[in-house]
């Protein structure tokens, strides 16, 4: 009855990517996703002409050199630069903050002068601290970059996307974003950035080639035949769910997309708009075009598509997309991860299986290093 070196369970980069290595490694795999296409979270899906990212906006970035050869050998990538833009109030300013976001708010023009003022609006915000390390997401986000930026960059954005307040939040979320004294609106500071030419798919599609796959095919569903299949099993799904939830469901934060075609070729001018106030509900809109058309190409192709990003608070058959990585969820994933540390015959890898919050080319790097015996 068996017939693979490995069933792979869930066919996203991580499934997708220890495939191609397993086969160069001569062994023989049969990937499997419960969802009616391949790619998880990088599908996309083709409309008007048009690639549009159904999972959410992904921008693919890596100082990794190695890596970065490794995708493109599959399908080139772009030149796209992720360069958000922030809307308070009908106000607009370039993300990271940097020179241009210090001249819109403040109309300084110099390194000197914007070091000045944000100097000046932190003053408050120390003499408070009197001395200790910020202890919420608040109190890191004034010593950072002051008031101003705070209240009408960041605090609202925040509050919606975590759904609890600034000085519920840990520090080192906003420490990740760059504060920057050039005029430099990449919002990554990687040496490599962009979106395979003709989508994720064409990625997913070459990493998958020469192997056998499976659409609707639930590994639940079907436990036993699927793992009469193979020696072993490489599991992408949820680590909880693999042991029948024995110590309880893990929790995530989840995102709604509100997709809306529209007849005109240029709605926001930019892949990413943030919306940074609180009383608008979603917290940004994608404008799937600007991944891949740049220039004239945008007038090209007469129509648009946009989603409106709202993060909620994740229930039973909602996606799972940011783990919470909190003391408690912490602690109940470290109570499964001993009983798949002891497993001989699974392998457990990626977002949902280590519940860890990977960027593609983490995942792309774990398995560029995995040993095959
Ligand atoms: P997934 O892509 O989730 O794949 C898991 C697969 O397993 C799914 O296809 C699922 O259907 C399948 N599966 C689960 N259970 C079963 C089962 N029981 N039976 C069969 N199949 C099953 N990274 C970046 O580098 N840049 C970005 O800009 C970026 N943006 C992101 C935006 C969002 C909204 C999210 C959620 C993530 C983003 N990421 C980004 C992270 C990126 O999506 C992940 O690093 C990567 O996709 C993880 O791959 P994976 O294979 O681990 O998981
Ligand atoms: N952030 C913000 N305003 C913005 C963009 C980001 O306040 O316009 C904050 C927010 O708290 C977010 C954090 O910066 O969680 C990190 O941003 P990043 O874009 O890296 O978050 P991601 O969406 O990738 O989790």
């Amino acid at each position: 009855m068996i017939k693979y070196d490995y069933v792979v369970v869930g066919s996203g980069l991580f499934g997708a990517t220890f495939a191609c290595m397993a086969r160069r490694q001569g062994k023989k795999c049969l990937v499997i996703d419960k969802r009616p296409h391949l790619g998880g979270n990088v599908y996309c899906e083709r409309k008007e002409g048009i690639n549009v990212h159904k999972y959410g906006a992904h921008i693919f970035h890596t100082s990794n050199k190695q890596v970065w050869d490794f995708v493109n050998s599959f399908t080139e990538f772009n030149r796209y630069t992720n360069s958000p833009v922030a809307n308070y109030k009908g106000e607009l300013y370039n993300l990271p903050f940097n020179m241009n976001t210090f001249y819109q708010m403040w109309h300084v023009r110099t390194p000197e002068e914007a070091q000045a003022k944000i100097t000046e609006q932190k003053v408050e915000a120390l003499q408070t601290l009197e001395g200790r390390e910020p202890v919420n997401l608040e109190e890191q986000a004034l010593v950072l970059v002051g008031k101003d930026i705070y209240e009408k960059l960041i605090r609202g954005y925040t509050e919606k996307q975590w759904g609890r307040s600034c000085k519920e939040l840990p520090a080192f979320i906003i420490r990740r974003l760059p504060v920057r004294l050039v005029f430099d609106n990449n919002y990554f500071n990687d040496t490599y950035q962009g979106i395979p030419i003709g989508g994720y798919n064409k990625l997913i599609d070459g990493l998958l080639e020469g192997i056998e796959t499976r659409i609707n095919a639930d590994f639940f569903e079907n436990r036993t035949y699927w793992e009469s299949l193979a020696d072993r099993i490489v599991f992408t799904g949820q680590i909880d769910e693999f042991y029948d939830y024995r110590f309880g469901k893990l929790e995530y934060r989840t995102v709604r997309f509100e997709e809306e075609t529209l007849d005109m070729p240029n709605y926001q001018g930019n892949a990413v708009v943030n919306y940074t106030e609180r009383e608008v509900p979603y917290t940004r809109i994608i404008e799937h075009k600007h991944f891949e058309m740049f220039g004239d190409a945008v007038y090209q192709c007469p129509k648009t598509i946009i989603s409106k990003e709202y993060s909620t608070e994740w229930k039973d058959g909602m996606e799972p997309y940011y783990p919470v990585n909190d003391g408690k969820n912490n602690a109940l994933y470290q109570k499964y991860k001993e009983l798949a540390d002891k497993e001989e015959k699974v392998i457990f890898g990626g977002r949902l299986a280590e519940y860890r919050y990977y960027d593609m080319h983490q995942i792309v790097t774990k398995n560029l290093v995995f040993k095959f015996d």
